[in-house]
């Protein structure tokens, strides 16, 4: 099994980066929604749970020698202007936000279900237990956006009628 375990290594390490790269992605984005404060307030909550889920997998990753120590090599090859960044200065960023931030918590759904499947091959019960928690987490938010799309984007286009606030 030293394939898999190199490939759930590997795994892992990316699901870390991929939590950092959504901890910058959600400061970004909180810090520039002001019209939308119900989006903002799911956002600071999910910024919460993303931070706790960095560190289960750090935590996860630290079990193993030598384990974190390729971490900051990860870091470095995760780029800044990922999804949603470049939409900050559209027009209509409050509703390309969300769409990113939807399309985001699908990626990492997708993660967590194919690390399931490589920690249930190597019968890992720990680290089922904590991506079974996280996908919970990304399906709820992803279930959350889902919900609210509708709602943001009517009220970015009735803002955007009235020449209010309306782009964030
Ligand atoms: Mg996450
Ligand atoms: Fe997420």
């Amino acid at each position: 099994m030293t394939h898999a375990i190199d490939h759930f290594q590997a795994w892992l390490r990316e699901a870390h980066a991929m939590e950092i790269q959504a901890i910058s992605l959600l400061k970004a984005q909180i810090g520039r929604i002001e019209s939308y404060p119900e989006l903002r307030e799911r956002m600071e909550g999910h910024l919460a749970e993303t931070e706790e889920q960095a560190a289960a997998l750090h935590a996860l990753l630290a079990r193993t020698p030598g384990g974190v120590s390729l971490l900051r090599e990860m870091a470095g090859r995760v780029s800044a202007a990922a999804q949603g960044i470049g939409s900050m200065m559209a027009a209509d960023e409050v509703v390309k936000a969300t769409m990113a931030a939807y399309a985001f918590e699908h990626s990492e759904i997708a993660s967590y279900r194919v690390l399931i499947a490589a920690a249930d091959e190597l019968g890992d019960t720990e680290a089922i237990a904590v991506f079974e928690r996280i996908l919970a987490e990304e399906k709820a938010m992803a279930d959350w956006l889902a919900r609210h799309l509708d709602m943001v984007t009517r009220l970015y286009l009735m803002r955007d009628e009235r020449d209010l606030l309306a782009k964030r």
